[in-house]
């Protein structure tokens, strides 16, 4: 259902009768109903687990490198999947809206994940749901431990958003030996101000082209505003200029973008360059991670209101993405894969198993 990104159980019901599934499952596909309720049952880590094998087999196989800089790096992000005002499950998260008719209450489920950044392949390799009543770090401190315990020497360096510029959070990483990278943004008042103090009268470290944009970047590791967590912490700045040409009047206009990343890595460690480049990958499980998953793979639907059926089906999505990128990137050849899109291959799985419903032995794709 995932690969073919057929969107619902329902779809999935209609291929029933491809030959497909009666030689890949070795009898008759169950009905959507019995799928979400077998799902609803399902013990999560044997899911789990099928994302660890294919880790381990692409890791063997030599297939998941680090960039350049050589530092694997866990980026954990929050995923909301689904929001309502029905409450319909005993795990739905709950928030009070303001609205003109005043206050109303509103569900939604939330999941912590953790996406593995390589050099040309990134994998998501866990997701943690955010519990009523706790906070997004509460469900990452979670996934972490579990992942790390699963896989622990998969990553150098976690990664997160501005709340993970956190004191217990940067000693938990550094606790279980990891280090530590989060944006700097006003949840650290005090340090914040003393980089952009300090950053506005130092000269750049490094100045240079970046595609089309010049960046200009500036690292201090001595900055004593975080005392909870060290003595002195490390804070890299990143100021990108560009320009573009506006739509309306075809004038050519600079922006700008300003970032400002803490983290534990020492310079010895990770140049300059390697923490902006590792701040900017912090990106992927937006870019090539959720939007993907929720635009083109259906993952923030809800397949069946069941909070195990829920993380489930998302677990599968994230197999399921891997799998299908692990296949895109290394199975198919550099030349192919200029030729035909993802979507191209997605829809050339669909047509195969919907091909095998009319007529001919089913052939298959992968
Ligand atoms: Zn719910």
């Amino acid at each position: 259902m995932f690969l073919s990104r057929l969107g619902s159980l329902h779809a999935l019901e209609q291929t029933r009768p491809g030959r497909f599934w009666a030689r890949w499952l070795g009898q008759a596909m169950p009905s959507a109903d019995s799928i979400g309720r077998i799902c609803s049952r399902i013990d999560v880590s044997d899911v789990r687990a099928s994302v660890h094998q294919l880790y381990s087999r692409l890791k063997r196989m030599k297939a998941l490198e680090p960039p350049v800089h050589g530092l694997m790096q866990a980026v954990v992000d929050g995923h909301e999947t689904t929001a309502g005002r029905k409450r319909c499950c005993s795990e739905c998260c709950q928030r009070i809206l303001h609205t003109q008719a005043g206050d109303v209450i509103e569900y939604y489920h939330r999941y912590a994940v953790l996406r593995l950044v390589g050099q040309d392949l990134s994998l998501m390799l866990d997701a943690e749901p955010v519990r009523p009543g706790e906070d997004e770090l509460a469900a990452s401190r979670r996934l972490v431990e579990r992942v790390l315990d699963s896989y622990p020497r998969a990553f150098d360096v976690v990664a997160g958003d501005a709340i993970y510029a956190n004191t217990e959070w940067f000693q938990f990483v550094l606790g279980r030996g990891k280090h530590a990278l989060a944006v700097l943004k006003d949840n650290r008042p005090n340090l914040i101000e003393d980089a952009r103090t300090l950053f506005g009268v130092l000269p750049a470290s490094l100045d240079e082209p970046a595609g089309n944009r010049r960046r200009r970047s500036w690292d201090s590791d001595a900055f004593t505003s975080w005392p909870e967590l060290a003595p002195r912490v490390r804070v890299v700045r990143s100021l990108e200029t560009y320009t573009v040409r506006r739509q309306l009047d075809k004038q050519e206009e600079e922006l700008s973008s300003d970032w400002l990343w803490v983290t534990t890595l020492p310079k010895a460690r990770a140049s300059t360059q390697t923490v902006v480049n590792m701040g900017h990958d912090r990106w992927t499980i937006e870019n090539q991670g959720f939007n993907e998953l929720v635009n083109r793979w259906h993952a923030d639907h809800v397949y069946k209101h069941h909070p195990t059926a829920m993380l489930v089906f998302f677990l599968f999505s994230l197999l399921c993405l891997n799998a299908f990128m692990a296949f895109y990137r290394r199975n198919l050849k550099p030349a192919v894969r200029k030729a035909v899109s993802m979507l191209h291959v997605a829809q050339l799985i669909a047509s195969e198993l919907y091909a095998s419903i009319r007529q001919g032995p089913a052939r298959t794709l992968i």
